[in-house]
């Protein structure tokens, strides 16, 4: 009995992996690669969550329990698609219907007001809404890291306006264009009163020390590893100290990342376009001399301790 409870303690943070959400974009459209998903591999997802009992639930359950600082149970799974491509309608809804899987399309209004070819339209959307909830994902799907307040105000303004005059909806949650975001565009998102604002980064909701302005949403493209995701448990009392802005010569010099939990003494440290680099841990302290180049617009810098993880990003 000792030595089943040892073996089960070894394995716990295997077996008990925190609430997962996960973000789709396009299916069977393969010309867009990067945010494109088969309808193969989603029934493969689909199949494997299923064999493996994991309880696909509204997204708004997991946010419930996130509101409340109650722990997210280890097999929740909520799905999520950002966007509002027609794919979605023609593609992946039959096979949300067909296993009975609800899900949250967050859509960028004005791509599907101003009726544009690979969007879904306010009819299908009223269609869609009778299997899953529909959210707000912006107005003109702008990069508001780089608009005024007053920009992201009439852009937030204009797309609700139009989801409660074509769907009679007020939406509650919210997500950012390009998942990207920093503390003066979360300011402005704040007076809006969303119950929950998503994120694109990869890892998971434990529910305890979830931000809910905050929620991370692991991709699924492509031949996502998406076992690996959902052994990921969610690193908490992690505050990211340095770099907190893109920076502009394209080095990330020194990543600096404090954590709450003092006894870890090892972690890794994530870079884009560098992967994961190991570093020392001292008294919760990490001050890692990294000095790499990195290439896109958009950057994240993660902490990895074991399967406990927390990513954020910078944006030009
Ligand atoms: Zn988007």
């Amino acid at each position: 009995m000792a030595r089943l409870f040892l073996f089960l303690l070894l394995l716990s943070p295997y077996l008990f992996s925190d609430g997962h959400i996960f973000v789709y974009h396009r299916f069977d459209d393969s010309r867009y690669p990067t945010t494109n998903t088969s309808t193969s591999e989603l029934r493969r997802e689909f199949e494997y969550f299923k064999q493996n009992n994991y309880q696909v639930l509204p997204l708004i359950d997991i946010v419930e329990k996130i509101k409340a600082n109650e722990k997210v149970p280890d097999k929740w799974v909520a799905l999520t698609i950002d966007d509002g491509f027609k794919t979605f309608y023609t593609n992946g809804l039959p096979i949300f219907k067909e296993y009975g899987y609800p899900f949250t399309l967050f859509i960028a209004v004005m791509y599907t007001e101003k009726k544009y070819r690979d969007y879904v339209s306010w009819e299908q959307l009223k269609e869609i809404s009778k299997y899953g909830s529909v959210e707000f994902h912006t107005y003109g799907h702008g990069h508001y890291g780089q608009m005024s307040d007053e920009a992201i105000k009439a852009d937030i303004d204009k797309g609700l306006a139009l989801m409660k005059t074509h769907l009679n909806y007020d939406p509650n949650l919210f997500v950012y264009a390009y998942g990207e975001y920093d503390d003066r565009v979360k300011k402005v998102v704040d007076q809006y009163n969303f119950k929950a604002v998503f994120n694109q980064n990869i890892g998971a909701v434990n529910g305890e020390c979830t931000d809910a302005y905050d929620i991370d949403r692991s991709a699924l493209v492509g031949q996502a590893p998406f076992k690996l995701y959902l052994n990921f448990k969610e690193l908490c009392g992690v505050t990211f100290q340095s770099p907190l802005t893109y920076p502009h010569d394209k080095v990330v010099k020194t990543v600096e990342v404090t954590l709450d939990d003092h006894n870890i003494t090892d972690a890794e440290i994530f870079i884009s376009n560098n992967g994961w680099n190991r570093v020392k841990v001292k008294e919760g302290k990490i001050v890692y001399h990294a000095n790499k180049r990195v290439k896109l617009d958009r950057i994240k810098i993660g902490v990895k301790v074991q399967n406990r993880i927390k990513l954020m990003v910078l944006s030009k």
